[in-house]
């Protein structure tokens, strides 16, 4: 089944809370439905598309003048397995989160450290959405979807190498970006997972709450990210504004000696990430608002709406910002967070 609507408020649909109005509304329960629909309706026809999944990676600065198209395809399923690992496939539409509850609960592992992490299935691929040392792309074996490049639309699966994972990115996001709705993804668990709990204070949160398992862990990892980050149910946001930049090992090795205490991560092939939420506290924007939006006092990587702020008002800050760190530290930070709009 697919719903096709027109002039529909986005407010509810995006983290946010952004009141932007898309001109074409479009739901779809399932891979042929979607199929379906793009057979007999050209996109082409529309201004402009967006592939739309719970909007928490999203800044809307005008009303979308095109076609949003929103999977809702549900359904988890369990495609084999073995003594050590199985093969789960999701729809686009489930829950992030929910999906990733439900595999610790089967004592299946290797997500949970992204757990709490908001949006749907659909979108992790396209983000290889990553927290706490652990990336999506690890489990992710398979990406199916549509492929809408040609005249017909095509059914396409990707596999893991095809998926061109990288920090926070993949081909849907890059190359095939507006040309690929995700459908399903197939991800890899193990039933004997080995723990990653090196990212800093983990390992103390889970001791307090009890043995190293699957449920302690997504446990510490809710925990921790209730203690650090808003909830956008109640105070709009998008997670990280700002990607973490990265410089080659000479720029930082000059970089610490004008700031010993910036805290450097190296990441192999000679070069290191740098913490953009300490950039942007040394800036003195942590917890400063310009009108109303503001950047968030627990962590200076998230800027919030604290109600009413409109996309552009929060975009106007985010630029405040990124211009500071330029001018502080001669570096370009840039956004996680997916703009749409001009
Ligand atoms: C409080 C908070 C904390 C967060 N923490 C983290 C974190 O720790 N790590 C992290 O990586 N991210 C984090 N995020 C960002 C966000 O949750 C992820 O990027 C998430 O994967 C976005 O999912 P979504 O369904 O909301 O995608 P949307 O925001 O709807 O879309 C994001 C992008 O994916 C595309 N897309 C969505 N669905 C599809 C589809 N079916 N096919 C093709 N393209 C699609 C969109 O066009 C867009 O480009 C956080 C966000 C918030 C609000």
């Amino acid at each position: 089944m697919y719903r096709l609507i027109h002039n529909f408020s986005l407010r509810d649909h995006n983290t946010f809370g952004i009141s932007a109005i898309a001109k074409h509304y479009l739901t779809v329960n399932s891979h042929g439905d979607l199929l379906h629909f793009l057979k007999e309706n050209n996109l082409s026809d529309y201004e402009n598309r967006l592939f739309l999944g719970g909007g928490s990676n999203l800044l809307f600065i005008n009303d979308f003048n095109g076609i949003v198209i929103h999977p809702e395809i549900g359904g988890i399923r369990l495609v084999s397995e073995n003594k050590s690992f199985v093969e789960v496939e999701a729809g686009a539409g489930v829950n992030w989160d929910y999906f990733v509850e439900w595999c610790v609960e089967k004592g299946w592992g290797g997500i949970e450290n992204l757990s709490l992490i908001p949006g749907n299935i659909g979108a992790v691929p396209v983000q290889n959405i990553g927290a706490y040392g652990v990336e999506a792309a690890s489990a992710i074996i398979e990406v199916r979807g549509i492929t809408l490049d040609s005249d017909s639309p095509a059914e396409s699966v990707f596999n893991q190498q095809e998926c061109k994972f990288g920090y926070r990115t993949s081909i849907f996001k890059a190359q095939l970006a507006g040309q690929f709705i995700v459908t399903s993804v197939l991800f890899r668990l193990s039933k004997r997972p080995g723990f990653q709990l090196q990212y800093e204070g983990l390992i103390e949160k889970v001791g307090q709450i009890g043995g190293t398992n699957l449920r302690t862990v997504r446990q510490a990892i809710i925990e921790i990210r209730k203690s650090k980050l808003p909830d956008p149910v109640i105070v709009g946001n998008a997670g990280s504004f700002f990607k973490n930049p990265v410089v080659s090992e000479l720029i930082a090795k000059s970089l610490k000696n004008l700031h010993p205490d910036m805290p450097q991560y190296p990441i192999g092939s000679g070069l290191v990430k740098i913490a953009a939420g300490w950039l942007i506290e040394k800036t003195g924007w942590k917890g400063k608002s310009a009108g109303k939006a503001a950047i968030h006092d627990k962590q200076a990587l998230v800027i919030i709406n604290k109600g009413g702020a409109s996309g552009k008002e929060i975009f106007r800050l985010s630029e405040l910002v990124a211009e500071d760190v330029l001018r502080k530290f001669n570096i370009v930070l840039e956004r996680e967070v997916q703009v749409v709009g001009n």
